[in-house]
């Protein structure tokens, strides 16, 4: 792994190797090593948890290392028990995440970045800006938070918070080593979604890493003039630039792409761009998730009708295409995809 990007007193974020190679040269056992990192991804906030340590070499870990932790700042609960944190970092910075109940478990949509660089025009998160990515171990902790305050455990997991999981690349890839580990919370690699608004070469470096991940792909238009209009990042990579890197991805690992597609009336919800759409995802192992436009404010953004979403689903069914709306949670908390942002601000949901 990586560790230009490391702060050497990270100690969670840490691979076990790295651990063991670390505590070696301190000249303790090699198992310590492996007891110390089981601690840490248990979610112990102290050194002076890990009771099966003696008390001279929890004292010898403190003066050397910190445990990053996400603290809880404020916490909604949606009507259909969808939950949004709002974590506070070491550093004061904010982000939030949000816990949703499925019948299949948990899954939890986490944050990489505090704020983001891709202004995409119907996106709350790049509204304020960008302050800093998040280290693996701060992007880790929002799921060992979650899942302590909320009492269970979490099974599923979506990059799909603020920030932009491929801008934040090094510490994301760490973070996956750590949460897939078997002595960690060994979460499958099937079971955690990245969504990316399609930063090209990473998508090649990702797929020649074969990892059994599900890549989700921020497309949300079917041609170049409307999504250079609401996404930036297509100046720099086209949908043509975009999409042969999809099909290599999925060339390479032999998963489905998932295409997200959010539903703006007027923009992009017309049929033509329906079957724009299906034309250009011909010859990709997709699937497109709908997403009616979720409200934030000063974007004029209307999410398209119900009549005009099943037509949509339709017309892409007819080309082959397969195609899903996603169940909108937590839109009374302003936990829905785009509303994410570095402070809650108002949110009738029940806080507690
Ligand atoms: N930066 C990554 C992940 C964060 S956003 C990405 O772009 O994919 C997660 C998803 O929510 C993305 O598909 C994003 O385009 C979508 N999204 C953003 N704002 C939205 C909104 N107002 N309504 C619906 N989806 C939105």
């Amino acid at each position: 792994m990586n560790t230009e990007f490391l702060n050497p007193r990270d100690i969670k974020s840490k691979t076990l190797s790295e651990l063991r190679e670390e505590l070696g040269a301190l000249g303790l056992p090699k198992y310590r090593a492996e007891q110390v990192y089981r601690w840490l991804h248990r979610g112990v906030t102290d050194f002076s948890q890990m009771s099966d340590l003696s008390k001279s070499l929890r004292e010898e870990l403190s003066q050397k290392y910190d445990i990053v932790w996400a603290e809880v700042e404020r916490k909604l609960v949606s009507k259909d028990g969808t939950v949004k944190y709002l974590f506070r970092l070491p550093d004061g910075q904010h982000v939030e995440s949000v816990l949703m109940h499925y019948h299949h478990g948990s899954s939890i949509c986490i944050s990489t970045q505090v704020g983001c660089k891709m202004n995409c025009s119907f996106c709350a998160t790049g509204q304020s800006g960008f302050s800093r990515n998040l280290s693996a171990s701060e992007i880790l902790s929002q799921i060992q938070a979650a899942s302590l305050d909320a009492g269970e455990r979490i099974s599923h997991i979506v990059l799909m918070g603020m920030g932009e999981p491929l801008d934040n690349y090094e510490n994301v890839l760490r973070f996956l080593e750590l949460v897939t580990s078997a002595e960690g919370l060994n979460i499958g690699m099937r079971h955690i979604s990245l969504s990316t608004c399609g930063l090209v070469d990473k998508i090649y470096d990702l797929a020649d890493k074969k990892l059994q991940l599900t890549l989700s792909v921020s497309l949300h238009a079917p041609n170049d003039e409307i999504r250079s209009k609401t996404m930036p990042v297509n100046k720099r990579w086209n949908i043509e630039e975009l999409l042969r890197a999809c099909k290599y991805y999925s060339d390479k690992t032999g998963r489905r792409i998932s295409f997200e597609y959010a539903m703006i009336s007027g923009v992009n919800d017309m049929d033509w761009c329906a079957k724009e759409l299906a034309g250009k995802l011909k010859g990709i192992l997709a699937h497109v998730n709908l997403i009616p436009v979720n409200d934030v404010t000063g974007t004029g953004y209307k999410k398209s009708g119900l009549d005009r979403q099943k037509r949509f689903v339709a017309l892409l069914e007819a080309r082959g295409v397969t195609a899903t709306v996603r169940r909108t949670l937590g839109s009374d908390i302003e936990a829905s995809c785009g509303q994410l942002r570095r402070k809650v601000e108002g949110g009738t949901g029940h806080e507690s």
